[in-house]
């Protein structure tokens, strides 16, 4: 797993369309598209169209309060047109221990299977 230098990610580019993505939802706060290596039936993820210093949670002022909680919304709203209100997961992975790879806050919204807990 690569580490947060807050430089550009990949996410950039997908925000700006010059690398293709499904999306799934967007408005002009966040971007919702699928993961391109889905770990569920239904693997979307959402996202700041603007990082502000969000490269993972850890950096979460009060500032980004408005966004967060806009981000989810974005993941209920992905959850119904995809089907899955009636079981699904929000993952957010903060750092190298939890594996996170792309240094641009992101909400996973899993489902469309049954999910084990604890995850692993
Ligand atoms: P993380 O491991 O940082 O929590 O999640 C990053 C996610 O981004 C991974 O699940 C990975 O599959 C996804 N991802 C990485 N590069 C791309 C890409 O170019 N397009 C899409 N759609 N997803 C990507």
């Amino acid at each position: 797993a690569s580490a947060d230098n807050g430089g550009p990610t990949i996410f950039d580019k997908i925000i700006a369309k010059e690398i293709p993505s499904t999306i799934v939802y967007e408005d002009d706060k966040v971007l919702a598209f699928r993961d391109i290596n889905p770990q569920a039936p239904v693997h979307v993820l959402v996202i700041p169209k603007l990082r502000d210093g969000l490269t993972h949670l850890g950096k979460a002022e009060l500032r980004h309060a408005e966004i967060l909680g806009h981000l989810l919304c974005a993941a209920k709203i992905v959850a119904e047109k995809e089907g899955i209100v009636d079981g699904f997961r929000v993952v957010i992975n903060n750092g190298p221990e939890a594996c996170q790879s792309v240094y641009h806050l992101h909400l996973h919204i899993l489902g469309g299977r049954q999910m084990k807990w604890p995850p692993g």
